[in-house]
């Protein structure tokens, strides 16, 4: 099928005494098809709305137990034999996490490899929600006195009715919406214990490996290459037209070598703007591996106006963030619209330490990998909704569980070699890429497309100090959380000029010196 077969997220409620109204259907930030869902079990009412990609299973029920699943799973042969139950694997992904859920229970959010965020009520009435290892699709949660909602996005939870009761085991966002975020790698058991909510359980499904293996080179390599194969082939799902989102550098290359490798059109787009580009080293790769190949340009200003768009899809306060994830959700934006699945290089220079290519010592390389796996989750860098704002479904193949745990246990001397940075994975695509590719050193998407210089460029022509440059970014990025999240305004009813007069002025008010 051309393009992804999905929900893309979901709100739903599930209550207990007594039901609430329906609320107004929830305003997601991903564009794609709604339905409602409905289920109930041991008194317990679920409805809610399922936001779709194509036309999946929504919500499956199956002796009582009802799941909604949103995402997809990449392991399904692996769980279906497992199971004893190889048609499995032709069924719909939801289908085959609550055969797992029968088979396993808890254990099975310790078995999926996916990029998902699930939702099920139990035979007993309990609520279970889990997200993947990576928390790659972001769950948020709030809670009242009677019932529970659980959504995909945090926005369809911060104006609800009712007095928020705290959940434990799940992080409180700032900002007395009484919304919560469940953790990544983890799954939690509510129930009801007149009319409390109570945390029953709470299980870790993943944390990353603080071991290392010094295995020889050969070994590594080989085993880098076959991993990132399969996570490529897996995330394609027999999509005849995957679109790669190429920097030509050498993350999105091996992913789009590997694309390529599995057959059928792939589709490569690059992205700049008018002060900077990357379109020299991406035209090589597709050059080379004969992808469909296109070029868009962007102007700098309008990429810093995207900033609305950049909190309301990744729901994140954080301007560094914001600033990496502004380029791609400008490009997603602009895509010919269609059903479309991209996949990208995101992330593969967090377990491989490649934003630290000046750190010397191993083990000082190694320290600053371990800190950036013990501290990514919350910052929603790769949640679908970076390109649901604009109708793409998108999944990221170096943060398959199974390739990350290779990846972050490899000994940090494979991730620095020869003087190179990423030399392992510069091996493991070594026949697949042009030389000049293989030994390109990174750009980071903010630098290669000089998005950070244009933030800056921006307020600094607005007279703010070159000093407090930094600051005045986050302080809009905060503004926005706010505005956008939590009192779920529309992007397009924020501009960057009122953001950043109404930033100024907070600070005058506050009698702060620059
Ligand atoms: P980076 O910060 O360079 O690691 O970027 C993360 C991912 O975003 C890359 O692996 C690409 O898939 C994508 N990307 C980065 N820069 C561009 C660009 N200029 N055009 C298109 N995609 C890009
Ligand atoms: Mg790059």
């Amino acid at each position: 099928m051309m393009g992804p077969n999905l929900v893309a997220g979901f709100w739903a409620r599930v209550s207990w005494s007594p039901r609430r109204a329906a609320p107004e259907t929830p305003r997601f930030a991903t564009q794609g098809h709604t339905s409602a869902v409905s289920a109930a079990s041991a008194g317990r009412h679920l409805q809610g709305v399922a936001v779709s990609f194509g036309a999946p299973d929504t919500l499956v029920s199956d002796g009582g137990i009802h799941l909604l699943l949103a995402g997809e799973i990449y392991n399904r042969d692996e769980v279906a034999k497992a199971l004893g139950n190889a048609s499995a694997a032709h069924g719909s992904d939801a289908t085959l996490v609550l055969a797992a859920w029968h088979h396993w229970g808890m254990t099975a959010f310790r078995i999926l490899n996916g990029r998902f965020a699930a939702l099920l009520l139990d035979g007993g009435g309990r609520v279970v929600v889990a997200t993947d290892h990576a928390g790659s699709v972001p769950l948020w949660l709030r809670a009242d006195a009677h019932g529970v909602d659980v959504s995909t996005e945090a926005k369809t939870l911060a104006g609800l009715p009712g007095t928020p009761l705290g959940v434990a085991g799940a992080q409180l966002l700032p900002g007395g919406t009484g919304v919560h975020r469940v953790q990544a790698g983890t799954a939690l058991i509510l129930e009801t214990v007149q009319g409390e909510v109570r945390t029953a359980n709470r299980v870790y499904t993943w944390i990353p490996p603080v071991s290392r293996a010094a295995v020889g080179e050969e070994i590594a390599v080989g085993r880098v290459r076959r991993l990132l194969a399969q996570a490529v082939q897996t995330r394609l799902r027999d999509d005849p037209e995957p679109t790669v989102v190429l920097s030509g550098g050498i993350d999105s290359s091996g992913v789009a070598a590997h694309a390529v490798a599995h057959g059928g059109l792939v589709h490569s787009v690059s992205m700049g703007t008018e002060a900077s580009d990357e379109f020299g080293p991406a035209k090589v790769v597709a050059g080379h591996l004969g992808t469909d190949h296109s070029e868009m340009t962007i102007h700098s200003s309008d990429l810093v106006r995207e900033l609305p768009w950049a909190v309301w899809a990744a729901e994140i306060a954080d301007h560094t963030i914001l600033e990496y994830l502004l380029p791609l959700i400008a490009l997603y934006r602009r895509l010919p619209p269609g059903p479309r699945r991209v996949l990208t290089g995101y992330g593969a220079d967090i377990p491989l330490g490649g934003m630290h290519r000046h750190t010397e010592p191993l083990d000082l390389l190694d320290s600053v990998i371990a800190h950036d796996m013990a501290t990514f989750d919350g910052l929603n860098e790769m949640s679908p909704v970076i390109s649901g704002v604009a109708g793409i479904w998108s999944t990221h193949p170096y943060w398959d569980r199974d390739l990350l745990d290779c990846l972050i246990s490899l000994d940090p001397g494979l991730k620095r070699r020869y003087g190179r940075d990423k030399w392992v994975l510069r091996e493991a695509l070594a026949r697949m890429l042009p030389a000049e590719t293989l030994s390109r050193p990174k750009l980071g998407i903010h630098e290669g497309s000089g998005t950070s210089s244009a933030w800056t460029a921006l307020l600094l022509e607005k007279g703010v100090p070159p000093g407090r440059v930094e600051q005045c970014k986050a302080a809009m990025a905060r503004r926005m959380h706010d505005l956008i999240v939590l009192r779920t305004r529309h992007p397009d009813e924020i501009s960057f000029d009122e953001v950043l007069a109404a930033t100024e002025k907070g600070r005058t008010r506050h009698g702060l010196k620059q």
